[in-house]
């Protein structure tokens, strides 16, 4: 599971194991390509160790 900021619907989306289509390796790491809640293609790497813990979004 991760959470992704998708470039069709610019919301920050919770994408489940179940919606990634396929997962490509890069020289950074894995790469996931997904289908985001409003049906866009997404790709985003698979960097659990990255993921940007000072910016957290609290939604109201
Ligand atoms: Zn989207």
């Amino acid at each position: 599971m991760l959470t992704h900021l998708c470039t069709s619907c610019s919301k920050r989306q919770l994408i489940f194991p179940s919606q990634i289509t396929a997962v490509t390796g890069a020289e950074t790491g894995p790469i996931a390509t997904f289908t985001c809640w409003c049906g866009s293609e997404q790709s985003a790497p698979l960097g659990w160790a990255d993921a940007e813990p000072r910016k957290r979004v609290l939604a109201a």
